[in-house]
C-alpha cells in the first residue's frame, strides 16, 4: 500500500462526517503529511470524530460551508492542497423526502460553488502544481436508480435517480463532470455502495438498530425487509478514494463495492445476532425487529461492478463483512457515550421521511 509521505497538503470536505472523518484518519495513518478538514458542522457533523487526528500538527480544521465560494477560495490559496476530496453533503434519504431544498443547496449548489473555487485556484497555480492537482468527487451508487434481482451498475449505466437525495447527488456529479469537460478541472467521480463502520450517525440503518436494541425498543425494518444493499466497510472506501486520487484518471468514474449483497432483514439479523454474542442480556435482540410501512420510492436493490477500480486503481475491499460487522458492533458497545451524546439532543432515533406513509416506531435506512 502506498505511503503518502510525498503527498502534499490534502483537503477533505465533509471531514467531520462519517466517511470524511474515516478518510482523514486513514490519510494520517498512512503518512499524509498535512490534512485540512473542512466542514460546516451541520447536525450530521461532529468534531469528536476528528479527535484522533485533531491534536496532530499536520492537521487543521476549518469550519466552512462549501457554498461560501470566497471562504473556500481563501482557504485553498492559503493551504495550496494538491488533492481535494469532496464529501460534504446532505446524505440521509429520509430527510431528503421531508425537505428536498436543503439537499439541492448543499449538494448541487455546494458542489457547483466548490468546483468554481477550485477552478479559480487551479488557474492561479504554477504549471507543476497545476498538473499535480486532483479532485475526487465522492458520489453514491444511488444515482443509478434501482436494480431488479439480477445485474449490476457499471460506469456506463445511465443516471436514473429516484429520491431527492440521489437526484441532488446526480446534479452534483454533473457539475463536477461539466467542470472537467468545460474547464479541464482534473476531477474524477467515485460511486460507493452502502458504507458501515464506526462513528456513523445513528439515523442510518446499523447504528440506529443498535441504538434501539440497546434500549430494548422495536428495531424498524422498512417494507418487507427484502431490499438488497451491498455493504462496504468505510476503511475500504477510504482506501479506494486515496487510490483514486493517486492513480485515477481525471474525467473518469470508478465504482467501489464490498461484494457483500444482503437483504436489509439479513443484515439486521446478523447485526443483532452479533449483539447477542458480544453483549448477552438473556434476550434475543432479533425479536425486536418490527416491520414498518415502506419508504416512499424505496429502491429495491443496488450492486456495482468494481472491475475497473480493481484494474486501474489496484484497489480491492479487504474487510470481510462478518469481521467488519463484528468490529463495528464492538466499537459501538465501547462508544455508547458517543451514541448517547449524538442521540441526546440533535436526533432522538425518531422516524423520518414519512411523507405519504403512516409513521412506524422510528428510524431509517442509511444513504441507501
Ligand atoms: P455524513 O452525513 O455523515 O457527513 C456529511 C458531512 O458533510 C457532515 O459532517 C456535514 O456537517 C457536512 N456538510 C453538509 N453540508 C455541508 C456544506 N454545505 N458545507 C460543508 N460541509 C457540509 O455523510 P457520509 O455518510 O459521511 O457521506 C459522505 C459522502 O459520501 C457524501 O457525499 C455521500 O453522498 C457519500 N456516500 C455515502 C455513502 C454511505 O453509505 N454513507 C455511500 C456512498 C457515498
Amino acid at each position: 500500500m502506498d505511503r503518502l509521505s510525498r503527498l502534499g497538503t490534502v483537503l477533505v470536505t465533509g471531514a467531520a462526517g462519517f466517511i470524511g472523518s474515516a478518510l482523514v484518519r486513514r490519510l494520517k495513518a498512512r503518512g499524509a503529511p498535512r490534512v485540512v478538514s473542512l466542514d460546516a458542522l451541520t447536525y450530521a457533523g461532529d468534531l469528536s470524530r476528528l479527535e484522533e487526528a485533531g491534536g496532530e500538527p499536520g492537521h487543521r480544521f476549518a469550519q466552512l460551508d462549501v457554498r461560501d465560494l470566497d471562504g473556500v477560495l481563501a482557504l485553498l490559496r492559503e493551504e495550496r492542497p494538491t488533492v481535494v476530496f469532496h464529501l460534504a453533503a446532505e446524505t440521509h434519504v429520509d430527510r431528503s423526502i421531508d425537505g428536498p431544498e436543503a439537499f439541492v443547496q448543499a449538494n448541487v449548489v455546494g458542489t457547483a460553488r466548490l468546483m468554481e473555487a477550485l477552478r479559480r485556484y487551479r488557474d492561479e497555480l504554477p504549471a507543476g502544481e497545476r498538473e499535480r492537482l486532483r479532485v475526487v468527487n465522492v458520489s453514491t451508487d444511488e444515482v443509478y436508480g434501482s436494480l431488479g434481482p439480477e445485474g449490476v451498475f457499471t460506469e456506463s449505466t445511465p443516471y436514473d435517480p429516484r429520491s431527492p437525495y440521489s437526484a441532488s447527488k446526480a446534479g452534483a456529479d454533473h457539475m463536477a463532470s461539466a467542470y472537467f469537460h468545460t474547464y479541464g478541472l482534473p476531477v474524477l467521480t467515485t460511486h460507493a455502495t452502502n458504507n458501515y463502520g464506526p462513528y456513523q450517525f445513528p439515523e442510518k440503518l446499523l447504528p440506529l438498530a443498535l441504538g434501539k436494541a440497546l434500549r430494548g425498543e422495536p428495531v424498524p425494518l422498512y417494507g418487507t425487509g427484502e431490499n438488497v444493499r451491498d455493504w462496504l466497510h468505510v476503511d475500504d472506501h477510504a482506501d479506494g478514494l486515496i487510490a483514486a486520487a493517486l492513480r485515477g484518471r481525471p474525467g473518469e468514474t470508478y465504482l467501489f463495492g464490498g461484494g457483500n449483497e444482503r437483504s436489509n432483514r439479513s443484515v439486521l439479523e446478523a447485526l443483532l445476532g452479533t449483539l447477542n454474542e458480544l453483549a448477552p442480556t438473556g434476550r434475543d435482540h432479533r425479536e425486536l425487529i418490527t416491520l414498518v410501512p415502506d419508504r416512499p420510492g424505496h429502491d429495491f436493490r443496488y450492486a456495482v461492478d468494481t472491475a475497473k477500480a480493481r484494474r486501474e486503481l489496484g484497489w480491492r475491499p479487504v474487510v470481510p463483512f462478518e469481521q467488519g460487522l463484528r468490529d463495528t458492533v464492538a466499537w459501538y458497545l465501547e462508544h455508547r457515550d458517543w451514541l448517547d451524546s449524538v442521540t441526546r439532543g440533535r436526533y432522538r432515533l425518531e422516524r423520518l421521511g414519512t411523507v405519504g406513509v403512516a409513521p412506524g416506531p422510528g428510524g431509517g435506512e442509511g444513504t441507501a
